[in-house]
């Protein structure tokens, strides 16, 4: 854990740096992997991330007027606007008025504010000083978007006295996402990230936000999670998610339901005769990965975590042939790991690159690195970046 420790003192450090008031406090918010459940949030459909053993930290102290300073050991300078102005910078979709980072702290701040005013709440909320600093990789996969914004909401909840509870602030982290930064993101990073547990995976209904601990059983099996992080991204990732997200609309809206999660396996005989061939394979990757989310929920608490292999293949090969969202790099890391050892393994995240991740038995996990490391070279990719997480803590208050 020293790299967890490194990420709190840097954020210490540079809370002394920037500000002359007291700290008021320490809180941190995790990154995220997706175990299984890919393309499902926003078809109102079921999920299963969890929160991984890296952070970001915020030290957050009071000031003595009414101004909001955001600082990171990321960006060249702090940020600094008085409160009322947050609400004319917001939303700005499209238009950043701040550094882009900027806009996830102060989009929080602002969404807090709101949502504090919409429950009808009076409290002020006074000027602070916020200093960030993170062991999240960012743009890695990992939500590091998250993670920023959990633990900045968190800090502020505390320090603001609003009280939210967790959903609430994952909620906010996403506004502040859709709305300030303008990414059109579902709610799945910021509910892992608020609510993630040591060993285990959290289960999210996207419609109601029923969320449910699942245990992992991860260390009593022996099992690590390794994630192969192929560091490609291709350029056609956002036209592509935008296209699947309206192939799966024309689904929903040729069966007539609100949404895919309202179909079941036993209803694909009749969507494939409702609609074109394309639409219908994405239409089935959803319904099917929907259903795996459900089995492997059972699978865990039946049979435990080494049952669950044949679901993640599964899960890839539907990804890869149905949704097509797999690429060369990522369904090259999955045969390799499988091959070298790993009990099942598949793409995570929105796909086009990004990475894999590969449940291992722990004496595997330097075969399934290596396997990975010259199967790669071989095909000419660049290198993968290989490396494991664990389940761990949502956000909370360190100090
Ligand atoms: P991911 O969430 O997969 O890491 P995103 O593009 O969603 O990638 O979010 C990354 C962005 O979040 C960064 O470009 C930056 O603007 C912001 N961000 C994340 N962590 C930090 C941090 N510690 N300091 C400043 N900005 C951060
Ligand atoms: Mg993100």
């Amino acid at each position: 854990m020293t790299q967890a420790t490194d990420a709190a003192a840097a954020a210490r450090a540079l809370f002394t740096a920037l500000s002359d008031h007291p700290p008021a406090g320490l809180w941190s918010a995790p990154g995220r992997v997706n175990l299984i459940g890919e393309h499902t949030d926003y078809n109102d459909g079921f999920v299963l991330p969890f929160a991984i053993d890296h952070r970001t930290y915020a030290v957050v102290g009071i000031r003595d007027d009414d101004r909001i300073r955001v600082a990171s050991t990321l960006a060249e300078a702090p940020v600094d606007v008085p409160l009322d102005v947050l609400d004319r910078l917001f939303p700005s979709v499209g238009s950043p008025v701040v550094a882009q980072w900027a806009a996830y702290p102060l989009g929080v701040a602002w969404a807090l504010r709101q949502a504090a005013t919409a429950g009808g709440r009076t409290t002020p909320a006074t000027g602070v000083d916020i200093a960030i600093a993170s062991d999240v990789p960012v743009g890695a996969g990992l939500s590091s978007s998250a993670a920023i914004e959990g633990a900045v909401a968190s800090a502020l909840n505390d320090v603001w006295g609003r009280g939210l509870d967790p959903v609430a602030l994952a909620r906010i982290g996403r506004r502040a996402e859709n709305e300030a930064v303008g990414a059109p993101t579902g709610i799945m990073d910021q509910m892992a990230s608020m609510l993630g547990r040591p060993d285990a995976a959290i289960l999210i209904d996207c419609r109601s936000l029923h969320t449910e601990v699942v245990d992992l059983g991860l260390d009593a099996a022996d099992l690590v999670l390794v994630v192969i992080d192929t560091r490609v991204s291709h350029a056609h990732a956002t036209g592509g998610y935008r296209d699947r997200r309206e192939a799966c609309e024309r689904g929903a809206a040729a069966m007539g339901v609100a949404a895919l999660r309202d179909l079941t396996v036993d209803d694909l005989a009749r969507a494939e005769r409702a609609m074109d061939a394309t639409t219908f394979r994405r239409v089935r990757h959803i319904v099917t990965e929907d259903q795996r989310v459900l089995d492997t929920v059972r699978t865990l608490r039946e049979q435990g975590p080494t049952a669950i292999g044949p679901l993640l293949d599964a899960s890839h090969a539907s990804m890869r042939d149905d949704f097509e969202i797999s690429t060369p790099e990522l369904d090259m890391a999955v045969e390799a790991a499988r091959a070298a050892g790993a009990i099942g393994a598949r793409m995570t995240g929105g796909g086009f690159g990004g990475a894999a991740i590969a449940l291992t038995p722990r004496d595997r996990v330097d075969e399934v690195e290596l396997a990975v490391a010259s199967t790669f070279d071989e095909a000419g990719f660049a290198p993968a970046h290989v490396f494991t997480v664990v389940p761990s803590d949502g956000a909370r208050r360190d100090e």
